[in-house]
């Protein structure tokens, strides 16, 4: 089966395409199911903290009209349609996000760190730091997140390691240790992380040897997975599919997880892919 569990739409406001064009474009490839995965909404955070954002993304307004418009073309369409949430964590708010969260009519919550307050919240790939300190502060920080229990899966943590370069010997292996007590949570949690296929583009200072670390750990642990293609355009949608399921059979993960109304099931993944 072929799933794909993170797409933005017109929503975002940086991203491209209305729902339907999403669909159709998973149809084309042959993807039976889809979730969407709109950045949340900010409205259970502070005020003081909201003015600290450099991005609003999905207004406070349009939250409600988004699930209702998920739900309402998942009954145009013979695809699977579930309706999910891309939510930033911050530390502090666990409890209001909780609450926000469990009042929302969503199959999946992916959750994710994209801005870090040690850093004056600058989005993780922008961040100027000497890379042992940033990768321990951004793996620390993600550990955190997997430990509030808010979440289903954990999104493209290879962001990480694509701020700067993965560091050499000694230095290396207290990272590598960072990434894998990540992990390690994640399956005390019995919760998913994320393969992002945007991953395989190897962004930035982003490598294949740093990304098979990644699955390595999550074939170990024996953590399940989400996959999605983080598609910000109709065009995107199953990105890097056949590389990435190239790769994860390579590893030994052979399904996917897929949730409705936030209870997971696993899907088998299918071997070759996408037209
Ligand atoms: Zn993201
Ligand atoms: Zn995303």
């Amino acid at each position: 089966m072929l799933i794909d569990y993170h797409l933005h739409t017109v929503y975002s406001h940086h991203a491209v395409g209305t729902i339907d064009d999403y669909l159709r474009r998973a149809k084309e490839l042959g993807i039976q199911e889809v979730c969407f995965t709109e950045h949340i909404s900010r409205q259970y955070l502070s005020e003081e903290l909201k003015r600290q954002l450099p991005y609003t993304w999905m207004r406070e307004e349009e939250l409600e009209l988004y699930l209702r418009d998920v739900k309402d073309a998942g009954e145009r369409t013979s695809l699977n349609v579930r309706v999910g949430l891309e939510t930033d964590y911050f530390a502090g708010f666990e409890q209001e996000l909780g609450r926000f969260l469990a009042s929302l009519p969503v199959d999946y919550v992916l959750g994710v760190v994209h801005l870090l307050p040690m850093y004056g919240f600058r989005y993780v790939m922008d961040v100027k730091d000497e890379p042992v300190r940033f990768l321990l502060t951004y793996f620390d920080y993600v550990r955190k997140a997997v430990e509030s229990g808010l979440f289903d899966s954990m999104a493209h943590i290879n962001l990480g390691w694509q701020a700067v370069p993965w560091p050499e010997g000694a230095d290396g292996q207290l990272v590598e240790d960072a990434l894998s007590a990540v992990v390690a949570s994640a399956r005390k949690q019995d919760m998913c992380l994320e393969v992002n296929t945007r991953a395989f583009n190897f962004e930035g200072c982003g490598t294949r040897e740093a990304y098979e670390r990644f699955l390595r750990l999550i074939a170990d642990y024996g953590v399940p997975i989400t996959l999605g293609s983080d598609a910000h355009n109709p065009k995107e949608v199953g990105r890097n599919y056949p590389e990435a399921l190239r790769t994860l059979a390579y590893y030994g993960i052979k399904e996917a997880a897929a949730f409705v109304q936030r209870q997971r099931h696993m899907v088998p993944l299918a071997a070759v892919v996408v037209r």
